[in-house]
């Protein structure tokens, strides 16, 4: 039988670097060279619809549709000036990817001939059949009825020879079908709510901009050898493998030498995404072998979202001319590191970073303190719910492996920020608020050091950590749209800054001054707070146990999780800051459960199929090696010499049996665990009995192959091995 793993590996050794050619000028010249950026705009469109455009996405100003047709003319007179031919509303469903439906600019001209068309109306809106997108019941399948709708806040862009138009995707009745719309109304939310806490310390801000920087994680893997591994190519990570002697226990791969191959791959990303407006400006090795990070600076969220789905997209496609595939799974081999997707995140108002640490005014002070307790008691409050926005079938392996937190969500401050909380939260009020006229306040903080600010004492540990000037999220995983995570956080920071804003009002009604008013509600806060914030070793097991007590969600079961969405706490913040609503989020939980359920099905069965179909035979026929020579040893010793001679290869025989029945005994109770769960009607039953029961399975089987792996020949061994597919030559 024709070893389908040493042609693969064969194969992968011999792959060189592929030849990239050196861009002829400057990044500063081709970056967004494929964007319809203000510039394009400003030389295709008339002077005045240019202005409006710009009030739009700059102001938030209602899009006036009398310009669409304009806008459309001019996008089209680039995109043609570029070669493009056709047109997509690129919108971003509840599936993990993008999704987009192709038309060619052509109509008939009328005269036996054609001509090119796009209009302000196909710009705005579009019908794409919609049918088989997730719904979660919002849309019945035969109406087919959602519409996609113009972001004209995310610039439109050209990939091959399409012009790729960002757009919101809503049901006919109004419901959101996507992450942007929601995302969309959460940032809008967080601007009112910031801005009008802001107006207390100066009253000319007039917008408040959430900014995200993402931070992608990701495997590279040969595509031989991908292609010689089902497991990996249905599901994205691999379902058996023993450990590799040497994974990442040396640390040699953190920030180590990029190899050749992956280095030309990355040279290649950079400067597609960099002419596709994706301002990149990190890379480097990750701590586990073929593990790697990319990072570019950070942007307006809406955009920063866009830009990472687009960057994943370009990831995967890149990837296959390098011959690689790119996994973005949380957890695509056992034992050694996952990845995440920091999401850095940070307010900022048209002067400057809100989270910015101390500034130099006591003022200053005060609104960084306010800003900071409140973000916290928006994760304080909503904790369970932010843990939902990032939990998925494929993240829960990551969250509380070794390389990340526990599936409980808190804050690491760091011990300057710590400090200054407490002395703001214990100091003599007369001594922090001196009263002279009514506005002099004397905020007597500690500072924190500029080197701290930049290099925080960082702890890896915590899923939410401050560092420096922003927040951040790490819980979130590789695989994720950072919308789900954005979206929550932005609403939960604006419900808690716009009740801040009621609290503080309340007093000032009462005649407190604006100042006392806000440090009394700060300092409530910064009691009531306490218990999101740990500063200490995440990883440990005593956390878990003072997590508990300290009253955080603690659930480690995704779609037990996912209740946080339809809780009485979340609807009212959502509802409140309207961003969505009852029906929609539980629309959107029928969703999650579903999908929770179908890739575990699918992991199940490719790794029943895998046991049965590729391990077993195998095994078998070593076995009946060892059992053949087994006999011959007796045929020409006798007695007590056979047996001497023979013991090792017994041993061997009865292990190889042991594994062998444990693995097909459970591999069909596996199948009959998901034939009970597959009757279940309603989908959060269905996902917990494939969480209770089916995924355990998987695991348990899993133990006795990769035992198999160690016994059996390698010779035989039909799949590629982790020391083969975790280092790239
Ligand atoms: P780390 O040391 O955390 O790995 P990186 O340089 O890899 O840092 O990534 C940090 C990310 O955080 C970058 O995308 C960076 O632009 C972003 N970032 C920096 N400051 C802010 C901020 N104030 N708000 C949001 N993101 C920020
Ligand atoms: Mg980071």
């Amino acid at each position: 039988m024709a070893n389908l793993r040493f042609k693969a590996v064969e194969e992968a050794s011999k792959k060189k670097a592929v030849v990239v050619a050196k861009p002829t000028s400057r990044p500063s010249e081709f970056y967004a060279k494929y964007v319809f950026d203000r510039a394009k705009m400003f030389k295709y469109l008339p002077a005045d619809v240019y202005a409006k455009l710009v009030d739009v996405m700059d102001n938030g100003a209602a899009l006036d549709r009398s310009i669409a047709d304009e806008v459309a003319k001019g996008m089209k007179l680039w995109a043609m000036d570029m070669g493009v031919t056709h047109y997509t509303h690129w919108f971003q469903p509840l599936t993990e990817g993008t999704a987009e439906k192709h038309d060619a600019f052509v109509e008939h001209d009328g005269k036996g001939g054609m001509l090119e068309k796009f209009s302000g109306k196909l710009l705005a809106q579009q019908e794409p059949d919609a049918s088989s997108f997730p719904s979660g019941g919002i849309r019945n399948t035969f109406e087919a009825r959602g519409y996609s709708a113009w972001d004209p806040t995310s610039p439109v862009f050209i990939i091959d020879d399409t012009l790729c138009i960002p757009t919101v995707f809503i049901s006919y009745t109004g419901e959101a079908l996507d992450y942007k719309a929601p995302l969309k109304k959460a940032l809008h939310a967080v601007n009112v709510a910031a801005t009008a806490v802001c107006n207390y310390f100066d009253p000319n801000v007039t917008k408040v901009v959430s900014n995200l920087g993402w931070e992608q994680e990701y495997f590279l893997v040969d595509e031989a050898l991908y292609a010689a591994r089902p497991d990996l190519m249905l599901t994205g990570r691999t379902l058996m493998g023993h450990d590799s002697a040497k994974n990442q226990q040396m640390d040699d791969h953190y920030f180590g030498t990029i190899p050749e191959r992956v280095q030309a791959f990355m040279k290649d990303l950079e400067i597609q995404a960099l002419e596709l407006g994706i301002p990149c400006k990190t890379r480097h090795n990750e701590v586990a072998p073929n593990q790697f990070e990319l990072a570019p600076i950070f942007e307006e969220t809406n955009l920063a979202v866009d830009h990472n789905m687009l960057m994943m997209s370009i990831m995967k496609r890149v990837a296959r001319k390098h011959g690689f595939r790119c996994l973005l799974h949380e957890k695509p081999f056992k034992g050694i590191n996952g990845s995440g997707k920091h999401n850095n995140w940070s307010l900022s108002t048209d002067t400057g970073i809100l989270l910015h640490a101390p500034g130099k005014t006591a003022l200053d002070n005060l609104r960084f303190v306010t800003f900071t307790v409140e973000t916290l008691k928006a994760v304080y409050d909503h904790n369970g719910l932010l843990k939902a926005s990032i939990m998925s079938a494929t993240n829960a392996h990551r969250l509380g492996a070794n390389e990340a937190p526990p599936a409980i969500i808190s804050s690491f401050l760091g011990k300057s920020v710590t400090d200054l909380i407490e002395h703001v939260e214990k100091a003599d009020t007369d001594d922090i608020l001196q009263v002279a006229g009514k506005t002099a306040l004397k905020l007597d903080l500690p500072s924190i050091p500029e080197l701290l600010i930049d290099n925080t004492d960082r702890n890896r540990t915590s899923p939410f950590a401050f560092t420096g000037n922003r927040f951040e999220f790490r819980a979130v995983g590789s695989e994720a749209n950072c919308a789900s995570a954005m979206l929550t956080l932005n609403t939960a920071v604006a419900e808690a800054l716009a009740e801040f804003k009621v609290r503080v009002d309340a007093l000032i009604e009462k005649g407190e001054s604006k100042e006392a008013a806000i440090l009394k509600v700060v300092r409530e806060d910064i009691k009531y707070i306490k218990p999101i914030i740990f500063n200490g070793n995440g990883y440990g097991d005593e956390w878990k146990e003072e997590a508990k007590k300290r009253g955080l969600d603690c659930e480690t079961s995704a779609p037990i999780i996912f209740d946080n969405y339809t809780s009485d706490s979340s609807v009212k913040m959502f509802e409140s800051q309207n961003v969505m609503t009852k029906f929609e989020l539980e629309a959107r939980n029928e969703i999650k459960w579903e999908t929770y359920t179908k890739k575990i099905q699918i992991e199940s069965r490719i790794f029943g199929d895998l046991c049965l179909n590729h391990i077993i035979p195998v095994v078998t026929k070593y076995q009946s090696m060892l059992i053949d020579n087994v006999h011959k040893v007796h045929a020409i010793f006798s007695g007590e010499k056979a047996h001497q001679i023979s013991k090792e290869n017994m041993h061997i025989i009865e292990k190889i049996s042991d594994h062998e029945s444990f693995i097909i005994e459970n591999v069909d109770k596996m199948v009959e665990a998901r034939k009970v769960a597959n009757k279940i009607e309603s989908e959060r039953e269905k996902a917990i009995a494939y969480h209770d029961t089916v995924a355990p399975l998987l695991e348990e089987i899993r133990y006795h192959v990769d035992k198999l792996e160690c016994i059996v020949d390698d010779e035989a061994w039909p799949l590629p091995k982790y020391r083969e597919l975790l280092f790239i030559r």
